[in-house]
């Protein structure tokens, strides 16, 4: 037989099909490793055939690699290579989204073990009454059948070995599956679902389209609805994806699943090792588990026949990809549910706009939970005005409102989270008298502050302003460039309040394994009464004793310089809020700001996505901004300077032809130094586009790939959610 093989080897030059012999044992979608170029290399086995182009003496052999079955399914074959086309990346690059990083770097075998089992009864045995070793271990796998031999030889010392070898035991080795979430289980209930949930179950199967948009106010029991999919799907023998932001996957979230689907379901999370990760893989693989659950990476889960595939919280930005292949799990999840004829559920409190335009067009079935399942209102948002606190002489962090609800809060017994808005959040300028933000005159984004330059620049058109020293609107001096960070909120915190236990919750504190759990934990078991946190805290956590959540700068993603900044105010706001008063305790929560009468601040206290959706897409429609358009970043990036500007100019050059005879599909098109020049020592510069018809994006992304060089990467980003 004759083997096309892709070599595993990230380079354009690399990227094509190869023929080798191979033999019997190798099938589409196994690993090889193959003579190449000198040395031998991985590969993997794209489809067999009987003859070759090339003269049969002239190919090489390829090596099978020990795996039990093929690494990768004809699913996955055939998704990497559309994958490889719709970015225009090397196919090895798409080949190893789908296998666990330890099994390409060959580090992790199988975890192997002995285990002991009976072959006759012990009564049949004829055992000295003195090998008191014997027995032991005899008595014990009779009462608990196969066992472990380690664990044997720890109770009954050499007493396996010695029945054994009279042929009473048999020893084999076994491959055991690391189990990360055992002793997790906890008793939680399955619920009967209410006629809400049952109607959407209902509506979610029966519809004929692929996507079906599940929007549910924060509480309405989505989760519910997925588990119930996904075990219908169980029962039907059918597999299930859900994708969840990573965040999401708290000790509370996993036992649920734990408890309800036990096996059947792998958990990825980053909390896992690289061991346990490759054991959860292994388990969908053989077909053992048939639920994959996880952050976006999940979505290229080694599953087949899926019934379902879900995603949660879809707005949510972790669901694109930073590196190469910039993927977009949303692309990638519907590639897969094509593939199956299966549907793809996405659900969210506050969708993406550009997914509820869908929706609202007809392309996706719209599906609606308007009330909760305890049938509480949502907590109550109370607005405090920072400029009138400036005014009043208060130049803390903490509004009068905010003071006064805290205290009650604390005396009450009751917890309260402190919401900061500012990780990865770059700096804007800000009037603290009267809210005044520096806009761009072209684009209508707010302008970040670059210190290096010291002057103020849009993101989008690259344009430079001066710094004011006086507002431009008020005359006012009070104009600030930084908000407060989460150490020193903590410690204002503590001089206000000197006996209340406060947490902090952000990227400095949660790094390592299961960093955010301990404090997640920590603050559910009310071993603290405040905990204080960037975005990581706005998501899925269910804490009952909290009855109030403070958003201290809602501002800072208000006027982030991006044109999704209403939404992704929107969003947060709606999520931060939904963390109080989850049980018996009404919820409060309050919002500081200095642009009280801003739109997005005045739905979101409403609760009105309706009505923030309207006003945001006629805003779109105006500026032309996505879904109207669609953003486009060739980012250019490189250690060698020089290198760097040679394949920006090639890039430029093509990309210019391009415009030029496609003007009018163009709205903004130039080259420019990215907002961060120079980032881990690599420069960065990009040609930033606005196009108002797609049709010339592959276009752009070949222009891309003939510019790339072993030096410079090229990358294209398609709204990018960062424009750093
Ligand atoms: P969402 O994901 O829409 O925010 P959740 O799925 O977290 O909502 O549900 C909110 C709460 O309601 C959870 O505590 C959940 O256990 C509970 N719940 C969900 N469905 C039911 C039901 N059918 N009966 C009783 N309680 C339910
Ligand atoms: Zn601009």
């Amino acid at each position: 037989m004759i083997a096309e093989v892709i070599v595993d080897i990230a380079s354009g030059e690399t990227d094509r099909i190869y023929d080798y012999l191979c033999g019997d044992e190798t099938q589409a979608g196994s690993r090889v490793r193959v003579p190449f170029g000198g040395k031998v290399v991985p590969g993997f086995v794209m489809r067999l055939k009987e003859t070759s182009d090339c003269p049969t003496e002239k190919l090489k052999r390829a090596f099978p690699c020990p795996d039990e079955r093929p690494a990768l399914n004809t699913e996955c074959l055939a998704l990497a290579g559309k994958l490889a086309a719709r970015y225009r990346v090397p196919m090895a690059l798409c080949l190893r989204l789908f296998l666990p990083s330890e099994m390409r770097a060959g580090k992790v075998r199988e975890l192997k073990k002995n285990y002991a089992s009976l072959l006759v009864p012990l009564s049949e045995m004829k055992l000295s009454r003195t090998a008191k070793n014997q027995i032991g271990a005899a008595e014990y796998l009779e009462k608990n059948g196969k066992t472990e031999c380690g664990f044997l030889n720890g109770l009954f010392p050499g007493g396996v070995s010695a029945l054994e070898k009279k042929g009473y035991v048999s020893v084999a080795k076994e491959q055991i599956l690391r189990d990360p979430y055992k002793g997790m289980e906890s008793a939680s209930a399955e619920h009967v679902l209410t006629a809400d949930q049952r109607a959407a179950v209902e509506k979610i199967k029966s519809d004929g389209r692929t996507v079906q948009l599940l929007h549910g106010v924060t509480g309405s029991g989505k989760t519910e609805i997925y588990l119930t999919l996904i075990a219908e799907c169980l029962k039907e023998g059918k597999s299930s994806i859900f994708l969840v932001p990573e965040i999401s996957l708290t000790p509370q979230m996993l036992s649920q699943l734990r408890a309800r689907f036990g096996r059947n379901a792998a958990i990825m999370h980053s909390g896992l090792s690289a061991g346990e990760k490759f054991d959860e893989w292994w388990r969908m693989r053989s077909g053992e588990a048939k639920i994959a659950i996880g952050a976006r990476s999940a979505v290229f889960s080694p599953l087949e026949n899926l019934g379902v595939i879900i995603v949660d919280e879809e707005h949510d930005s972790s669901y694109s990809s930073e590196t190469a292949p910039r993927y977009n799990t949303f692309d990638v999840a519907y590639l897969r549910a094509k593939h199956n004829g299966c549907k793809l559920v996405l659900g969210s409190a506050t969708p993406a706009v550009d997914t509820y335009k869908r929706a609202v067009d007809g392309e996706f079935n719209l599906i609606r939970l308007d009330k909760r399942i305890n049938q509480k209102p949502l907590p109550e948002i109370t607005i405090a005005d920072m400029r009138r606190e400036v005014r009043r002489g208060n130049n803390s962090a903490f509004s009068s409102v905010l003071k006064d609800e805290l205290g009650k809060c604390l005396s009450e017994g009751n917890q309260a989270i402190l919401f900061l808005n500012r990780r990865g959040y770059s700096q804007t300028v800000i009037c603290k008298e009267c809210g005044y933000v520096a806009k761009c005159e072209a684009c209508d984004v707010s302008l970040t502050y670059h210190k290096d330059e010291d002057c103020l620049k849009c993101h989008y058109c690259g344009a430079k302003y001066r710094v004011p020293t006086v507002c431009p609107d008020c005359g006012g001096h009070k104009l600030s460039y930084a908000g407060t960070g989460t150490q020193r909120i903590v410690a204002d915190l503590q001089k206000l309040y000197p006996s209340a236990k406060i947490l902090r919750m952000d990227n400095d504190t949660t790094s390592g394994k299961e960093g955010h759990y301990k404090i997640l934990k920590a603050f559910g078991e009310k071993r603290a009464d405040i905990l204080v946190g960037t975005q990581m805290i706005a998501k899925g956590h269910d804490f009952p004793s909290v009855t109030l959540v403070g958003i201290l700068d809602a501002d800072m993603s208000l006027h982030f310089s991006d044109y999704r900044s209403g939404e992704r105010t929107f969003q947060l706001i709606t999520q931060v809020a939904g963390r109080s008063g989850r049980a018996e305790e009404k919820g409060r929560v309050v919002l500081q700001t200095f642009s009280p009468e801003n739109d997005v601040l005045r739905y979101a206290v409403a609760y009105d996505y309706e009505g923030f959706y309207r006003n945001e897409i006629s805003l779109r429609a105006a500026t032309m901004f996505p879904p109207f358009s669609k953003i486009v970043r060739v980012l250019v990036t490189g250690e060698d300077n020089k290198k760097t500007v040679e394949a920006l100019r090639n890039v430029y050059f093509s990309l210019e032809r391009l415009y030029t005879e496609n003007a009018e599909k163009f709205l903004f098109f130039n080259k420019m130094h990215a907002p961060i020049k120079r980032i881990q020592n690599k420069f960065r510069y990009q040609v930033l586009m606005r196009l108002a018809d797609t049709s010339v994006l592959p276009s752009v992304y070949d222009a891309c790939a003939a510019a790339r060089t072993r030096d410079v990467l090229v990358s294209v980003e398609e709204n990018p959610t960062n424009l750093s």
